[in-house]
């Protein structure tokens, strides 16, 4: 019986050590992933991408009405496609830039017809890019299924997402 106890016990204080250790590696990691208190700002961080957009490249977002909704590890992604656009002169307005199935999404209204093409390229690249990059960090990761969803998300911001609870 008293074998038993000393069993149990063992196995909880190892048990606890072991959650404390993973505890401290998790916090310690997210903190360097994720530095801008980003789980208490989440709805305010999006915004917060699409206002700097918007801001930096006006000529692109004529209509009041576009929607940008992405996480901040796509970000460098957006800035240089829309970089891309300037440098070549296109005229051409962004309605919706969006994340589905796992990579990113851009809808633009009208455009210079004679620069489709171009126009089609750019965006293509930003979105090709986007499915081996983590739409929270910005690093190489691959788009997985979590759940029925598809998230291009590596694994530690995934370890880190779960551990939070979302
Ligand atoms: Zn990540």
């Amino acid at each position: 019986m008293i074998g038993y106890i000393l069993c149990f016990g063992a196995g909880l204080i190892f048990g606890v050590i072991l959650w404390a250790i993973l505890t401290i590696f998790v916090i310690k990691e997210g903190k360097e992933i994720l530095p801008n208190h980003h789980i208490h700002h989440h709805g305010d961080e999006k915004k917060m991408i699409a206002n700097n957009l918007a801001s930096k490249y006006p000529e692109f977002f004529d209509s009041p009405d576009f929607s940008i909704e992405c996480e901040k590890g796509w970000y460098r992604i957006l800035e240089d496609m829309f970089e891309e656009f300037r440098k070549n002169k296109l005229e051409l307005e962004i309605l919706q830039i969006k994340e589905k199935f796992g990579s990113l999404r851009v809808y633009v209204g009208k455009i210079k017809e004679n620069k489709l093409d171009l126009v089609e390229l750019i965006i293509k690249k930003a979105e090709d890019l986007s499915s081996k990059t983590c739409e929270h960090c910005g690093k190489e990761a691959n788009i997985q299924n979590t759940a029925g969803w598809y998230k291009c998300i590596c694994n530690k911001c995934r370890m880190f997402r779960k551990l939070r609870g979302y």
